[in-house]
C-alpha cells in the first residue's frame, strides 16, 4: 500500500536537516526510557518544536496510556499551534480508549510531522500517516528509523508473530540479591520454578494494566495489595515449553521477554522453538543495577 505525500528520508549529515535528526533522536530517547513499562503497547516518544525551541515532549506512559503525542501536546498547550512534531512511531488513527493521536495533532494545529517508523499494527498501518497528510500536514517518514526500530522490535515481533521477542541475558551475578528483576528494557523476566511445571514472569508494571487490552486477569500480587518493589509476578504453566509458552506470553501482552542464560528454560525454549539471541550488552545493566540504568534521564536535544 502506498501512502501519498510521504517521502523516505535518511538522517542528513549537515545543514538545516541536522536539527531534524537531533530532535527525532530526542523523541527516540524518550521512547527508549519507557521500554519495559508500556506493554502491550509500543514505547513511543514525541517532541514538539516551535521556532527551533522544544515546546512539548512526551512518551507513552506506564501501561501504554496515554500515548506520547497526547502527553507532548498537553505539555505544549497553545504553543503546539504551528509546531513541528517528531514522533518515533506513526501516530495512531483508530479510536481506542481515547481519540486517535493523528486527530489530536491535527486539532492542535501542528503543521509538520516527522515520523520515524510506520506502525505495522493492522488498525494503523499507514492510516495515521494518510490522515495527517489529508489534513494538509506535511509528513515525512523514515527519519531515525533504525534507532526507532530497535526500541519497538518487541512490539513489531508480537504484531508479526503473536509472540514476544525473547532474549537471553547473563546470569544474575550482576544483580546480587535481586535475581527476579526484569533487566533493562525488557517487559518481563521469565524463569522456571523449582516445581518443574511453572514459569514465573516478573514484570515492571502490574499485569492488571494490560488486562483490558488482553482480557487476561491481572497479577495476584496486586489483587492482594502486596508491595512488589522488585516486580509483579504472573505464573504460567510450563506446558511443552516451546511455542505454547511463547504464544501464552504474547497473549498476556508482553512484547520483549528476557530469560537468564543459566535457566533451563532458555535451553528448552531454544530446543523446541528455535534459537534465542543474546540481549545487547546494555540490557545486562552497565551500572550493575538494571533499574538504575533503566531510569536514567535521556539526553534532551
Ligand atoms: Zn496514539
Ligand atoms: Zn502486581
Amino acid at each position: 500500500m502506498t501512502v501519498p505525500l510521504i517521502r523516505d528520508r535518511s538522517p542528513p549529515a549537515a545543514g538545516p536537516h541536522a536539527a531534524d535528526a537531533a530532535f527525532m533522536h530526542g523523541a527516540i530517547a524518550l521512547a527508549r526510557a519507557q521500554m519495559g513499562r508500556v506493554w502491550p503497547n509500543p514505547a513511543v516518544g514525541c517532541i514538539l518544536v516551535a521556532d527551533g525551541q522544544v515546546v512539548g515532549r512526551g512518551a507513552t506512559q506506564d501501561g501504554g496510556r496515554p500515548h506520547a503525542e497526547t502527553v507532548a501536546l498537553e505539555s505544549a498547550g497553545p504553543r503546539a499551534r504551528g509546531a513541528t512534531a517528531y514522533v518515533s512511531l506513526e501516530p495512531c488513527s483508530h479510536w481506542g480508549h481515547t481519540p486517535p493521536c493523528a486527530d489530536r495533532l491535527i486539532a492542535a494545529g501542528v503543521r509538520v510531522v516527522h515520523v520515524a517508523l510506520r506502525d505495522p499494527y493492522p488498525a494503523v498501518d499507514g492510516a495515521g500517516l494518510r490522515r495527517l497528510a489529508a489534513a494538509g500536514i506535511a509528513v515525512s517518514l523514515g527519519l531515525g528509523a533504525a534507532a526507532a526500530r530497535d526500541v519497538v522490535a518487541g512490539f513489531f515481533t508480537r504484531v508479526a508473530t503473536g509472540a514476544p521477542l525473547i532474549r537471553r541475558v547473563r546470569p544474575a551475578a550482576r544483580w546480587p540479591g535481586r535475581p527476579e528483576v526484569p533487566p533493562l528494557g525488557f517487559d518481563a523476566l521469565a524463569r522456571s520454578l523449582p516445581d518443574g511445571r511453572t514459569v514465573r514472569l516478573t514484570a515492571q508494571i502490574p499485569f492488571a494494566r494490560a488486562r483490558d487490552v488482553t482480557g487476561i486477569a491481572g497479577c495476584a500480587c496486586c489483587e492482594r495489595g502486596a508491595d512488589h518493589a522488585a516486580g509483579h509476578d504472573f505464573d504460567l504453566p510450563l506446558g511443552e515449553g516451546g511455542d505454547d509458552l511463547r504464544f501464552a506470553m504474547g497473549r498476556l501482552g508482553l512484547t520483549r521477554v528476557a530469560v537468564r542464560a543459566d535457566d533451563p528454560l532458555a535451553a528448552r525454549l531454544a530446543r523446541q522453538s528455535g534459537p534465542i539471541g543474546d540481549a545487547p550488552h546494555a540490557a545486562n545493566g552497565p551500572s550493575g543495577d538494571p533499574l538504575t540504568a533503566f531510569r536514567r534521564t535521556p539526553p534532551w536535544p
